[in-house]
């Protein structure tokens, strides 16, 4: 999977006034609003987008940090990019014109290109607490996909065009931290979202592992003696402010990884694998499934016929939140996945 492309040329789409304000606008480039200057760019205008969670850098933006001394991040001064409301309108993200922002850039610029790099911006990410983070023993593996989504906003035509009559399982997006363990040709692992952990030494307490050991998953992997690789969401005490209320870290599961090739199980294979660990022994309430709101539809079915239908219907409650952060949509074959966030979410989040 590649990396989010947190910075990239995009083409002013569309522009739309605010009720009762003059000096601001806003800006649509794909399915994304932001709120600017009234006047500062023009339909179809290339433009820099930095989405939002973008860490940009102090000097690209100095007024992000409002007056106030710019904040770090990996060593960088500068400021994370939020969901906003002005004058009742979302803004999310920020737009930049291309110069004289990308005036070091040396290679032409082209709509898709993905400037993040150059421009120094990064995807911000929570920091994890020290008995999640635990010691490293290497990179995340790469014979497994990490578990990233893409925004919905990204994807009008992937989704609306090129999959117009895909069938979606539908899952409810949890806001706690990816983790992964794999059994491969009697190795086993447990990792983080980019790391994979040392099981033992220091490590004996990280959550992650103990996740691993007491929930029984390590016993049950080894017997039914799989290659795969089990991944979901950890939940609980100290993590992300426990929103679903757990006593004791859970991982609800959403997808299970066949290492010998077949990629993503399906829906169905990875209802039975589930069904196998339970019955080797797993701790049906320390590892659980995501709350499946649909098993298999499709967009139309669901009166779903735009951005913000999907968005609209991203909100709504988690399974004792009463703000969930939103919905994931995986085509019944596992090749093709998005995200839709709640806004509510986006806006009540405090970081
Ligand atoms: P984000 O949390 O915005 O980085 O979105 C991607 C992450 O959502 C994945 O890496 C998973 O850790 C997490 N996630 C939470 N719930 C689900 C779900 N139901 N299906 C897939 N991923 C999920
Ligand atoms: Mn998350």
């Amino acid at each position: 999977m590649t990396e989010r492309k947190m910075a990239t040329i995009r083409k002013i789409a569309e522009i739309k006034a605010i009720p009762e304000a003059d000096l601001i606008c806003a800006y649509r480039v794909d399915g994304w609003w932001v709120v600017d200057t009234v006047g500062k760019y023009k339909v179809d205008d290339l433009v820099v987008y930095a989405e939002p969670d973008s860490w940009i850098p102090h000097e690209l933006a100095p007024f992000l940090s409002k007056g106030h001394e710019p904040r770090t991040f990996n060593s960088i001064a500068g400021e994370k990019l939020k969901t906003v409301r002005l004058r009742g309108q979302l803004s999310q993200g920020l737009l930049m014109p291309l110069e004289p922002t990308c005036a070091n850039i040396e290679s032409m610029l082209f709509e898709g290109l993905d400037v993040s790099f150059p421009l120094n911006i990064q995807k911000w990410e929570a920091v994890i607490p020290a008995e999640l983070a635990g010691q490293a023993a290497g990179n995340f593996p790469k014979f497994i996909k990490k578990t990233d989504q893409e925004r919905c906003q990204n994807l009008y035509r992937e989704i609306f065009i090129d999959n117009a009559d895909a069938r979606y399982e539908v899952t409810m997006k949890l806001d706690g931290t990816s983790m992964t363990t794999f059994y491969v040709d009697k190795e086993e692992g447990v990792c983080s979202r980019n790391w994979e952990l040392k099981l033992d030494g220091p490590n004996e307490g990280n959550t992650m592992v103990r996740l691993y050991v007491d929930s029984g998953l390590q016993a049950a992997l080894r017997q039914i003696r799989r290659n795969l690789a089990i991944q979901g969401e950890l939940m609980g005490p100290g993590i992300q402010g426990n929103r679903e209320g757990l006593k004791l870290p859970t991982l609800f599961v959403f997808d299970i990884y066949d290492i010998d090739g077949s990629g993503q199980l399906s829906p169905s294979d990875r209802k039975n694998v589930m069904d196998e660990l339970y019955n080797a022994g797993v701790k049906p309430d320390r590892l659980k499934h995501v709350p499946i709101l649909h098993e298999n539809v499709s967009l139309n079915d669901l009166g779903i016929l735009s951005i913000s239908d999907l968005l609209e219907d991203a909100e709504g409650p988690s399974l004792v939140h009463p703000i969930r952060e939103g919905k994931v949509y995986k085509r019944i074959d596992g090749q093709f996945s998005f995200k839709a966030i709640s806004n509510r979410f986006l806006l009540k989040a405090k970081d």
